[in-house]
């Protein structure tokens, strides 16, 4: 048998996993509960799941506890004061307890399939910012970490909902050129310091961005400081305008 093929082993493995799953009822996505489909979240992790509603900053999405919060331009301080050059942001839930169980096994435990649950609820939160977006780009992993973790969890979200929208995804369009160290603890001034020149527009794709309305695709939003800095390196390109969809964000506790 050529070094090209999996072993037999692995190839029997496979299909006893897959006939598993044909005999074995569907289960939800998050626990063990039975659903209808695969794919599905069960009731109560459906009602235990943040989706965001308004009311939440125009500009970035964050959401607020309370419109008053807003205030009468419903933007967010950090919009007020630094506004992104991304157009607007929006994402589908809440990154908090309920959000990580379905976020971190899909980031660092192979649960790939977990986009099929996720890409639809972007569609949803999205559907404005698809219906104006030419192409969808998503953030980048670095190429050190892509190879450990095999995927890029922003890239596979990004070729589920282009598939439900039908708008073409360009998945290799960014680059990430070092790996960043995580921005969760830092102020907005070093997080915005740590991306900068982190990412680069990859020479061959520059072509297919210029004049292009692009939606950036990312798994989790924290401060907007990634998405800003992608924004910035695709509007140097030549993209008309940038917009980003995220499948989870972490609210800000100042407007909680
Ligand atoms: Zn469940
Ligand atoms: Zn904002």
């Amino acid at each position: 048998m050529s070094a090209r093929h999996p072993p037999l082993t692995e190839l029997a493995s496979r299909a006893g996993r897959a006939l598993l799953d044909l005999l074995l009822p569907p289960h939800c996505a998050v626990c063990d509960a039975p659903v209808d489909a695969p794919g599905l979240l069960c009731i109560d992790c459906f009602r235990r799941t943040g989706f965001i509603t308004e009311p939440f900053c125009v500009r970035c999405g964050v959401p607020f506890a309370n419109a008053a919060l807003g205030g009468t331009e419903h933007l967010c301080p950090g919009c007020r004061t630094a506004p992104p050059v991304f157009r607007q942001a929006r994402a589908a839930l809440r990154y908090d307890a309920q959000g990580r169980r379905l976020i971190l096994p899909f980031k660092h435990a192979d649960r790939t399939e977990l986009s099929s649950v996720l890409a639809p609820q972007m569609a949803r939160t999205g559907a404005a910012l698809l219906g104006e977006a030419d192409l969808l780009v998503p953030v980048p992993l670095h190429r050190g970490r892509l190879f450990r973790r095999g995927y890029n969890q922003a890239a596979l979200l990004a070729k589920a909902v282009a598939r439900i929208s039908g708008r073409p995804c360009l998945p290799d369009a960014l680059v990430r050129l070092r790996a960043t160290a995580a921005l969760g603890e830092k102020s907005a001034t070093e997080r915005a310091a740590e991306v900068a020149g982190a990412f680069a527009v990859r020479r061959s794709r520059a072509a297919r961005l210029r004049g292009g309305r692009v939606l950036l695709i990312d798994d989790v939003m924290t401060s907007g400081a990634t998405a800003n800095a992608c924004a910035a390196v695709l509007l140097a390109a030549g993209a008309a305008s940038v917009d980003v969809l995220a499948a989870a964000r972490v609210p800000d506790p100042r407007l909680n």
